[in-house]
């Protein structure tokens, strides 16, 4: 499952959902860790099913534990006590109802959406007949992010194949350069892209 964390701070699951593996719901709490137990993220978006079915009163929670309730409260459930669960606020609310408006977002933008949709929730998908892996995907959305309007329509006319090789060449480029980390294409470099753009254009 892909998380993403927001400007806020608030760490959510693909386009706003609740933290749970495979809950479809947007996320409309926020648990912080308060104990010192081992917790993956400091602020987590919940739905508010899971959260009930998940951050049990202590008393529920001491029935679990050594049962076979919940496979004996392992990594599956929590002690509320030891979380503070608060809804969230406007500011984070107002986040987490962008994120869940992103699959309208990449319905308007075509097949470049097509490819943030495969980065954001890490599934691979045939665009247009050509098998598209997340890598992939994810390099064509580096290279698209840095480019000019003008170019970015140029880069967009590609077919998909040659678009994902291109966007990978590119990307492999970029990382070879020493003091950048992999799969990142800064703005300040998009003029030797579209010089590269440019070459393999015109072959
Ligand atoms: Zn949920």
């Amino acid at each position: 499952m892909s998380f993403k964390t927001l400007p806020c701070g608030l760490v959510v699951a693909v386009i706003g959902r609740c933290c749970r593996e495979l809950c479809p719901n947007a996320a409309e709490f926020c648990v912080t860790l308060e104990s010192a137990h081992a917790w993956s993220y400091k602020h987590a978006g919940y739905c508010g099913e899971c959260i009930e079915e998940l951050f049990l009163s202590p008393e529920d929670y001491s029935k679990c534990v050594g049962s076979w309730i919940n496979n004996g409260a392992g990594p599956g459930v929590f002690n509320r006590e030891l979380y503070e669960i608060r809804p969230l606020t406007d500011a984070e609310a107002a986040e987490v109802a962008y994120e869940q408006a992103a699959p309208s977002r990449w319905e308007a933008e075509g097949r470049i959406g097509v490819y943030r949709r495969i980065v954001a929730f890490d599934i691979p998908e045939t665009v247009e007949g050509v098998r598209v892996g997340t890598e992939a995907a994810r390099c064509v959305v580096e290279v698209y992010n840095g480019l000019s309007p003008a170019h970015r329509q140029r880069f967009g006319g590609l077919g998909v194949h040659q678009q994902c090789q291109l966007a990978e060449q590119l990307v492999a480029l970029e990382s070879a350069r020493p003091g950048f980390g992999r799969v990142r294409v800064p703005q300040h470099h998009a003029a030797e892209q579209l010089a590269a753009l440019e070459s393999a254009s015109a072959e």
